[in-house]
């Protein structure tokens, strides 16, 4: 299947109920349009006759319902059609979930008790490159083209749909989501961890997706409007042993009432069993789409980085970062959790001398701290960095211990929100 093209404008037919699968060349950006006929990608509809242009590496499928001419002009690496796909399931599902957020604004309307104008609150679980992300945004995008406003939770802190990767993220989600640029970042609610997989810390891991929770909840209690819409929560791939645990945790947390199970039939009767008396979760096993693309560690570890790159430069190099400089005495870094571990000896008699893994380690602001991304708290005093949201993230790019000054990329200029910033084991080259 699917070919590399060359460079010329040409038109594909695409039958009803059918999709055209693409992933634009490494190099080059692919133009695109739609010239009869309604198509969408990945829930949201292209605008008729209007030529748009896809980044380099962008994986996606231009789905249609009734049938479509498309027209490209560019190179791909792949290209092919399908007529297999599992988008009436899908939308199957978003029917139901549409029926509910109804249903929960008629009661909010009638001033019924929270349980009754709660929205449905989706989870999407699933193994690594099942089309948990993509499913999701499907999910929220048709919701938004009906006017609802649902919330999307991202805990996948390996890849980073709202915001750099480490970081689990939750935003409103407006308006159907732009095919090209992604999740919006603007209103979003991040929370650092810090590390691309949550064995680093999961005590930490966990207390993050419940300061998230919590944060969501409350926003909710004043906003019937958002609580009717409910959310849809993407996670992490890893579903054996501790992920295993960590999406129970999850759908805990979140008093999560549907479970889609993408592509695995295991991971979905473990659930069906374990959630068996909780009558009011819904477990709902989902085919995953022929059309998602596997990515392998490195090319996942590659991602990361042109993810981190695109929160300070733009996903076409269309921000300016701007070189800050501050001085050292003027920042405190933190890292949580680890760091040296006090000795035996001045610890009482009969104490472990275990790490505490939500403990506040101060760090030095040196030449160590090069090529590592840190995190802006919004946190005013130390011991609130762990439940606190952050700003946004810096990059530091030199430091001078003479002048005792340190130089970092940040997406804006000026002061920072905070002097607290959060480090984690989270990397980044610039390239
Ligand atoms: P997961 O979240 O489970 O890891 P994703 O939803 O991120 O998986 O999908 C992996 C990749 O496959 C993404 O780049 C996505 O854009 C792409 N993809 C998903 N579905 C399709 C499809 N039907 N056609 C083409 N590419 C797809």
């Amino acid at each position: 299947i699917g070919s590399a093209s060359a460079s010329t404008v040409r038109q594909v037919k695409l039958d009803r109920e059918s999709e055209l699968r693409i992933e634009v060349s490494n190099e080059t950006p692919l133009r695109l349009r739609v010239l009869n006929g309604n198509a969408e990608i990945f829930g949201t509809e292209l605008p008729p006759e209007i030529w748009l242009s896809f980044p380099p590496r962008l994986k996606f499928a231009v789905f249609t319902w009734y049938g479509a001419t498309i027209e490209m002009d560019g190179t791909t690496e792949t290209e092919y059609t399908a007529d297999e796909t599992p988008m009436v399931s899908y939308v199957n599902v978003h029917a139901v979930l549409e029926g509910r957020r109804n249903h929960a604004k008629a009661s909010a309307s009638k001033g019924s008790d929270t349980s009754q104008v709660q929205g449905p609150r989706v989870i999407v679980v699933g193994p690594t490159d099942s089309g948990k992300s993509t499913l999701s945004r499907m999910l929220l995008s048709w919701a938004a083209k009906q006017g609802w406003k649902p919330t999307y939770v991202d805990l996948d802190i390996g890849q980073g749909s709202i915001t750099v990767p480490g970081s689990i993220a939750a935003t409103p989600i407006e308006l159907p989501i732009d095919s090209i640029e992604g999740i919006p970042l603007e209103m979003a609610l991040v929370y650092f961890f810090g590390h691309t997989t949550p064995s680093n810390n999961l005590d930490l891991y966990k207390v993050l997706v419940k300061e998230l929770a919590q944060m969501l909840e409350k926003q909710f209690t004043g906003n019937a409007e958002s609580r009717a819409a409910g959310m849809v929560i993407n996670t992490m791939g890893w579903i054996e042993g501790v992920g295993y645990e960590l999406i129970l945790h999850a759908i805990d947390t979140f008093n999560a009432n549907v479970v889609l199970v993408l592509g695995q039939e295991k991971l979905f009767s473990m659930l069906r069993d374990v959630l068996k008396n909780k009558p009011n979760v819904d477990v709902v096993k989902l085919q995953k789409s022929g059309g998602v693309v596997s990515r392998n560690a490195k090319v996942r570890q590659k991602a990361r980085s042109y993810r981190i790159r695109e929160y300070f430069y733009g996903l076409t190099n269309d921000f300016s970062p701007h070189a800050n400089v501050a001085n050292i005495s003027d920042l405190h870094v933190y890292r949580i959790g680890g760091g040296p571990q006090a000795p035996r000896s001045a610890l009482p008699i009969g104490a472990d001398p275990v790490a505490n893994p939500l403990r506040l380690v101060p760090v030095n602001v040196d030449q160590d701290l090069l090529h590592l991304l840190l995190a802006v708290s919004y946190a005013k005093e130390p011991d609130e960095i762990i439940s606190s949201n952050v700003a946004g993230f810096i990059y530091i790019t030199d430091v001078d211990t003479r002048r005792k000054t340190v130089t970092y990329l940040g997406p804006s200029a000026g002061i920072l929100p905070s002097k607290y910033l959060i480090l984690g084991t989270l990397t980044w080259l610039e390239t």
